[in-house]
């Protein structure tokens, strides 16, 4: 495990070993919550990758999976459906593991993890990447960054110049996270366009899928059913190519959803019954989008916006954590620590303006 923590774990430290935690799960115990997390890396990474956060060290993701197995009650997507439709309650201090877009490394290096434990976890899936279609838009820009041979690029978008620097692999990721939420606020065929144009500017060629460095890679349909033979998989949707669903039209949107679902149909044999919204924040998503997902089948959707899953929520805008980065982080998120020491902040300075 790194050494170099970030200081949200150190602060989550802090909660675990003073005891909040714990104090926090009996509390909470009605609450459950919902974690996410993408792919899974071994070692140190991988330097053809800028943007590692996508990719939890393994080792950590084994002491999480630990530590739930202990304290917690690991429970499926579709038993926290089952139970919010029901309106039944739910075991003392749920927690639901979820991983999206579908890399090979779920297959891999989670799922003999999972395995050990005795844990579910929901896998939400892009199905064109699963298809071996086309890698996911945003891998592109990463590799087309890390890739080019120019030290310098300025790039109009949204009406403005931005100056990416590209001397060097820090300045490469600096660059990478300053362009990412411009190409976001794009409609999705322009996003799509602007990273043809890209990397035509930057003078790198779009890679075949198999040419992906390990940790990008997709699952395939075999380990995807081979999974959910064993019980501790089932799978969701994501869309069909990954686009921030608010940025389509109606019929792009409809079209995704749908062949999402069609997808993991004919491939699986059972249809989902949980989507993940992509990106997943409150703007990434319309009313429609919601519609859409139920109309086509689904029971329940996950956002990426932070928060417990109480009988208040709405089953197709479900708060998700995102993926912590250290077991005490994990721990001090589903057990409530976080939320507990906000409250009692925000008692603390209602108190103070009475005195
Ligand atoms: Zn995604």
């Amino acid at each position: 495990m790194s050494l170099a923590l970030h200081p949200r774990s150190i602060k989550a430290a802090a909660l675990v070993g003073s005891g909040l935690a714990s104090f926090a799960r009996t509390r909470r115990s009605t609450e459950a919550s919902i974690l996410t997390f993408h792919g899974l890396s071994e070692g140190n990474g991988d330097p053809a990758i800028l943007d590692w956060a996508l990719h939890l060290p393994v080792e950590v993701f084994r002491d999480i999976c630990c530590m739930l197995a202990k304290d917690y009650r690991v429970i499926s997507m579709a038993e926290l459906i089952d139970a919010r439709t029901r309106g039944t309650t739910l075991p003392a201090n749920s927690v639901v593991i979820t991983f999206d877009d579908g890399y090979a490394s779920n297959y891999e290096l989670a799922y003999p993890i999972l395995q050990e434990f005795d844990l579910h976890a929901t896998l939400f899936v892009t199905t064109g990447f699963l298809d071996g279609d086309d890698m996911l838009w945003f891998q592109r820009v990463d590799l087309a960054l890390g890739r080019t041979r120019k030290e310098l690029l300025d790039w109009q978008i949204n009406g403005r110049t931005l100056r990416l620097y590209l001397g060097t692999r820090e300045l490469r990721q600096q660059s990478l996270l300053r362009l990412m939420p411009e190409l976001k606020e794009l409609t999705h065929s322009e996003l799509l366009s602007e990273v043809d144009r890209l990397e035509e500017a930057l003078g790198v060629c779009e890679p075949g899928i198999d040419e992906l460095p390990k940790a990008l890679r997709p699952l395939n349909w075999e380990m995807a059913f081979d999974m959910t033979l064993s019980g501790h998989v089932d799978i969701g949707g994501h869309t069909h190519t990954h686009p921030i669903l608010s940025r389509c039209d109606s019929m792009t949107m409809r079209a995704e959803i749908a062949t999402c679902r069609n997808r993991i149909l004919a491939e699986i044999g059972e249809l989902p019954v949980a989507f993940s919204y992509p990106n997943g924040g409150e703007d990434d998503y319309t009313r429609e989008t919601l519609l859409l997902v139920r109309e086509t089948g689904f029971k329940a959707a996950c956002t990426t916006v932070s928060g417990r899953v109480d009988e208040e929520v709405s089953m197709f805008q479900l708060p998700r954590y995102g993926s912590p980065e250290s077991v005490w982080e994990a721990e001090a998120t589903v057990s409530g620590a976080f939320e507990t020491l906000k409250d009692w902040r925000k008692n603390c300075v209602k108190a103070m303006a009475m005195i």
